[in-house]
């Protein structure tokens, strides 16, 4: 979406160590107005392919997962995550590396939100490493239903995690792709620049 583009080398901050920042227009304050166009974005590309629920993983991809699924008129699931791995079997569970709190998590979603009839539109704002989506993948395969694809607001392509899913196979549709960032000019390009 060259608008989203344009608004995240105009507003974004390129910080040390790839973290990208846009907490005040997209994960943290938020445009509204750009949260409907995003939102209507992915519930068009993925108009037509069964989606019967959305799923995304706390904080920071509550609010586009929610927007989308209210375009699509389909609940919405965000797995929670857990600082304790859980033991009641009540739960799906997997592991998840934060990339920007470099810590492991335990996220959670609870059995009965997802069952075998479920194809889910998996959502975040960020795709890094991938280490978010393929919790969330793992979570829906311990589910039994299928995966359509994922809905991302800004792949950073640069470092891989999107190509490697994409590479298995796996939908991904990223509103904006940057190519390259850098933290001394707070230079951005984005893929096919
Ligand atoms: P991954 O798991 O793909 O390595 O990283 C994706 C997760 O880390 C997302 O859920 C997102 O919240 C966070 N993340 C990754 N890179 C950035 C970034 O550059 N900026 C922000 N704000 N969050 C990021």
């Amino acid at each position: 979406m060259k608008f989203l583009e344009d608004k995240i080398r105009a507003e974004g901050t390129v910080l040390p160590g790839h973290v990208l920042k846009v907490g005040h227009f997209a994960n943290h304050m938020i445009d509204i107005t750009l949260l409907r166009e995003m939102a209507r974005e992915l519930a068009r590309l993925y108009a037509g392919d069964g989606v019967t629920k959305v799923l995304t993983i706390e904080a920071s991809g509550i609010a586009l997962a929610a927007a989308t699924a209210l375009e699509m008129n389909i609940p919405m699931v965000f797995a929670k995550k857990n600082a304790t791995a859980n033991v009641s079997g009540e739960v799906y569970s997997a592991k998840v590396a934060s990339f920007t709190h470099k810590k492991v998590y335990d996220v959670i979603v609870p059995r009965d939100y997802l069952s075998p009839d479920d194809r889910v539109l998996i959502v975040d704002d960020f795709l890094a490493q991938g280490n978010a989506l393929m919790g969330l993948i793992d979570i829906v395969g311990k589910a039994g239903a299928s995966v359509a694809g994922c809905g991302i607001i800004i792949e950073k392509g640069f470092q891989g995690g999107g190509d490697a899913l994409r590479a298995r196979g796996i939908r991904v549709e990223s509103l904006a792709i940057v190519e390259s960032m850098d933290a001394d000019t707070g230079v951005i390009t984005f893929r096919g620049e």
